[in-house]
């Protein structure tokens, strides 16, 4: 008998702390609701942290959304526009349940620190999904994970430049075609969030590969996920922190659960192909441009010298694009990002916006098209692997292959044999599941070919037929 009750009581304790403090807040049924908590964490190294975090759930029930501040500690206009919202939000005003995580990585707050947790020297964007026993930084990733994203439907991680970092504001999301309904949400919060640039990530990950980034590992979970980037050089810009309350209150109206949105920026422009310059010399660094320039593929962006004034690298821009941000004060080390370049391998300049997406079974086929056909001119196998039928024909004016192993293996070959592929659409055109689309395509910056491809989709939008015929231009 003495045995049977202790085995129950472990059993009750152990359900009362499998369920933690945050779970315990969440789960309540009591509407309108707020708890403003700390979550202890403490590594077998002996490092201790905490992290805050609110539950507000408004009067109605609706969407879970989650906005995470300071992953990164030194990044202040989130840290300091989320208090504002946590201040002025009005809890009967709101539907649905707000998640908010005011600084995730406090250590790095408090201790001033630049991109890692000093306790650990970890960046918490970079371990995720973390580990329930790691270090400090992968506990809080941890709990992230297996916590907070399982539980939201809207998943936000504000970031901007850090401590060196010139940035333009910007909001992001990821391309991932396997989850077409949360990546167009995602496409949608962008482009309502009142940024004017809207930047996408081609997602390559596998379903097993370890996400990293914080909102990756939210989309790496089947989430809707995003990011804004505002705030630079480890200020407060009163500018800045009023974006991102824009940013976060236009999200919030877009998904009907608070109504204190401004709608879309007039203008809008879409990048969605960045590529990095990074440093292989340690030295001073200098460069007279700034975030939101444009630059010329080869162009000199900056250089670097040692510490008596000898140039020991120039930096040259791969591509034309803008600097979306960069590298802004002057310690330079190896494998340094010095700048961030953006450009839009999307060929019409003319990006279609969601609410031109009305119906993802009929009209989304020129939008899906389109990402074939940017990931192609990416080279991204993963990407074309992820939008491919396994039942897939593959026709062109040299071969015929059936199955996707084949379809892939032919694509491989392509991709190997050419150096760079620049893909502009001329012409496209749409019935029911097929998309024809007339394309120039220029390998390794010379060798022009026009070509028609015929795509056809099937009903989950993947591509059952590509025939591909080869024509000629004007000239
Ligand atoms: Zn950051």
């Amino acid at each position: 008998m003495r045995r049977f009750t202790t085995f129950l009581f472990l059993l009750l304790l152990h359900t009362a702390f499998g369920q933690n403090i945050f779970q315990k807040a969440f789960n309540t049924d009591i509407r309108p609701f707020r708890e403003d908590l700390s979550i202890s964490f403490k590594d077998k190294d002996g490092n201790e942290t905490s992290m805050p975090f609110s539950i507000i759930k408004g009067k109605t029930d609706g969407p879970v959304f989650t906005i995470i501040a300071g992953i990164h500690g030194f990044e202040y206009p989130p840290i300091v526009a989320v208090q504002a919202i946590l201040k002025e939000i009005d809890i009967d005003r709101l539907k649905g349940t707000l998640i908010v995580v005011p600084i995730a990585n406090t250590t790095s707050f408090y201790a001033r620190t630049p991109f890692i947790n000093p306790l650990d020297r970890k960046n918490l964007n970079n371990v995720f999904p973390g580990k329930e026993d790691g270090t400090i930084s992968e506990k809080i990733g941890h709990f992230i994970t297996s916590s907070i994203i399982p539980v939201s439907d809207v998943f936000l991680d504000v970031h901007g430049g850090d401590a060196p970092e010139d940035l333009i504001p910007f909001v992001c999301y990821y391309n991932n075609i396997k989850k077409p309904e949360q990546t167009l949400l995602a496409k949608k919060l962008s482009e309502k969030s009142g940024f004017q640039y809207v930047i996408s990530y081609p997602y390559t990950l596998s379903d097993t590969d370890a996400a990293k980034y914080t909102f990756k590992q939210a989309v790496q979970d089947g989430k809707t996920a995003l990011s804004i980037e505002c705030g630079k050089l480890g200020n407060v810009q009163e500018e800045n922190v009023n974006l991102i309350k824009k940013g976060i209150y236009n999200m919030l109206a877009t998904m009907n659960m608070y109504q204190n949105g401004t709608g879309p920026h007039p203008n809008m422009i879409y990048y969605n192909n960045q590529s990095y310059i990074r440093s292989s010399a340690k030295g001073i660094f200098y460069s007279d441009f700034k975030a939101g320039d444009s630059v010329k593929k080869n162009e000199v962006v900056g250089y670097t010298t040692d510490e008596f004034g000898t140039v020991l690298e120039e930096y040259k821009s791969p591509k034309n694009g803008i600097i979306l941000y960069k590298l802004a004060t002057p310690p330079i080390n190896v494998d340094d990002m010095v700048m961030c370049i953006s450009s839009n391998t999307d060929i019409n300049n003319e990006y279609p916006t969601f609410d031109k997406i009305t119906n993802m079974t009929t009209s989304s086929r020129k939008e899906l098209c389109k990402l074939y056909l940017q990931r192609y001119a990416q080279k991204d196998l993963a990407g074309v692997e992820a939008i491919f039928a396994e039942d897939i024909i593959l026709r062109d004016w040299k071969i015929r292959v059936e199955g996707k192993k084949k379809a892939l293996k032919e694509t491989k070959k392509n991709f190997e044999a050419a150096k760079s592929i620049e893909i502009e659409i001329l012409e496209m055109h749409q019935d029911k599941d097929t998309v024809a689309a007339e394309l120039k395509i220029t390998v390794n910056e010379t060798e022009e070919l026009y070509v028609v491809d015929v795509i056809t989709f099937n009903s989950q939008g993947l591509i059952t037929s590509i025939r591909a015929y080869l024509g000629r231009g004007d000239e």
